[in-house]
């Protein structure tokens, strides 16, 4: 079969009846083609998704129930959509299904959030004055592989609650489970045309979407490179953006930390989704007292991880996505061992020959870490963690936030003190102490964002609503 684009509520071939083939990580095997987007077919979704939302306005559908019950069909269909999800993006079929999940949750939790204006007294008493809070209009969003279904989700689901329509551009790699989703918001009734997904590449679907004038808002989730390119293009318009960009977010573990549990939190933060979220942890700021106690139970828990196909069960870490991510991994940890790092475990491909056509790296760990080497200074998106030992809370703050990024932070410490002075002096756009984060990496009912070169703007919570509206002042005489 091949996959279709979604546009104004049909499953539609490309303008140009390309297709492409859709290949799974762990082995290099067919998974589906798909239909390769045009230009075309891009500014026929916009228009599509403009007369929806004019008919929208004049007519407004129940919303709120169809998210309801889009939410029900996704959790039907968990199974389903998650080993879609295992097959293209390459995760463990667990990780898959927490991200169904989340993204039902994400729905449900949209269901049930109104936007809200107010009423406000001004000085003139003879007047009324109302703030209100209209839908942006045409929203473009564009999603990332590594999140595919969770990262859409928050954007589909905040947008249509604030009573906008939009268009959707999934990774090239990962289109399929996205595409299946479509299905699932026919079923539940949602009126043609306020949702249309078109697959293809970023320079021509993305920059369509970007740049068309009938698009009012960009909400994209990606690298930081890909993120400014966006926001100039945006910029000639003026038009909205969301950016939610690259990470490089440290766990700093303090002497007094509870430290199995610390362990536990930089194990499944550095090698969950084989490293590949924005807010996985990246880099470890570890008191000296306790780093060589830290580095040798990482090392053994990192150890046991099981290296494999995502759609075994006994697999605990899948592949990296792409050759790409494998040589950038690579490149990455090999640099930062020039530069004097010590491996303590991985830095290579797993010997196994049954792995050796999917883009396996071990979970590494890499101590003795130059602050220069790329490990530390880029975002290392993969399974590979460099652990820097510190002499204090204010060293591990200053050199935690010695980076160009600023998405998450986590703090492991008993003592209130420094938590307190790690969460108000942490440049970060959510900082965890002593918690792991939520199923999908953070939590629905929260803002979740970057200082920095991290992004601009927050999705998820009430202001991650309130990004798809504008707001209206209304004075009446
Ligand atoms: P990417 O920037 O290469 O691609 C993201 C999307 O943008 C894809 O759909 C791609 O096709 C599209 N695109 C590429 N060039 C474009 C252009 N010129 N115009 C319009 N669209 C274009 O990112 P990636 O490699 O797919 O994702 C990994 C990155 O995403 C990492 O840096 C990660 O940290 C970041 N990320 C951030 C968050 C967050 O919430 N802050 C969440 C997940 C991932």
């Amino acid at each position: 079969m091949t996959y279709k684009l979604f546009v104004n509520g049909e499953f539609t071939e490309s303008s140009t009846r390309e297709t492409y083939d859709v290949r799974n990580p762990a082995n290099g095997t067919k998974v589906d083609s798909v239909s390769k987007g045009s230009v075309e077919d891009t500014r026929a979704a916009i228009d599509y998704a403009y007369e929806a939302l004019n008919r929208e306005k004049k007519s407004p559908s129940n919303i709120p129930r169809i998210l309801q019950v889009t939410s029900e069909l996704v959790r039907q269909s968990e199974t389903e959509l998650a080993t879609i999800m295992t097959l293209e993006q390459g995760k463990t079929l667990l990780e898959s299904r927490g991200e169904i999940k989340f993204f039902a949750h994400t729905l449900e939790y949209y269901a049930g959030m109104k936007v809200r204006g107010s009423q406000v007294r001004i000085s003139d008493s003879s007047k009324i004055a109302m703030v209100e809070k209209d839908p942006v209009g045409v929203v473009a969003g564009i999603v990332p592989w590594n999140n595919p279904i969770l990262l859409m989700g928050a954007k589909v689901s905040a947008s249509l609650a604030a009573g906008n329509s939009i268009v959707v551009k999934p990774a090239s790699t990962t289109p399929l489970s996205t595409l299946k989703v479509a299905e699932l918001f026919s079923k539940a009734g949602l009126p043609k045309g306020l949702l249309n997904y078109v697959t293809g590449p970023g320079e021509t679907v993305g920059e369509e979407l970007v740049t068309n004038p009938k698009t009012r808002k960009v909400s994209f989730t990606g690298e930081t490179a890909t993120g400014k390119r966006i926001m100039e293009l945006a910029s000639r318009q003026l038009k909205r953006v969301t950016l939610e960009l690259g990470g490089s977010n440290p766990i700093i573990v303090s002497d007094d930390a509870d430290l199995d549990a610390a362990i536990g939190a930089a194990l499944n933060g550095r090698f969950r989704n084989c490293g590949q979220g924005c807010m996985c942890v990246k880099r470890a700021y570890v008191f000296e007292q306790i780093a060589s106690k830290f580095v040798e139970k990482l090392k053994e828990k990192a150890q046991a991880i099981v290296v494999g196909d995502g759609m075994k069960p006994e697999t605990t870490m899948g592949p990296l996505h792409s050759k790409n991510q494998l040589q950038k991994v690579s490149s990455q940890v090999s640099e930062t061992l020039e530069r004097g790092g010590e491996l303590i475990t991985g830095g290579h491909r797993p010997d196994d020959p049954d792995l050796s056509n999917g883009f396996f790296y071990l979970p590494t760990l890499v101590t003795n870490v130059d602050e220069n080497s790329r490990l530390v200074s880029e975002e290392c998106f993969g399974p590979a963690l460099p652990i820097i030992t510190v002499a204090s809370m204010d060293e591990a703050i200053e050199q935690a936030n010695d980076s160009i990024y600023g998405l998450g932070a986590s703090v492991w410490t008993k003592d209130l003190g420094r938590a307190k002075k790690a969460a108000q002096e942490l440049e970060a756009g959510t900082v965890l102490i002593n918690s792991l984060y939520g199923a999908g990496g953070w939590e629905i009912e929260v803002p979740m964002g970057g200082f920095k070169q991290s992004g601009i703007g927050r999705e998820y919570g009430i202001e991650g609503l309130e990004s798809y509206t504008e707001t209206k002042t209304v004075i009446m005489g």
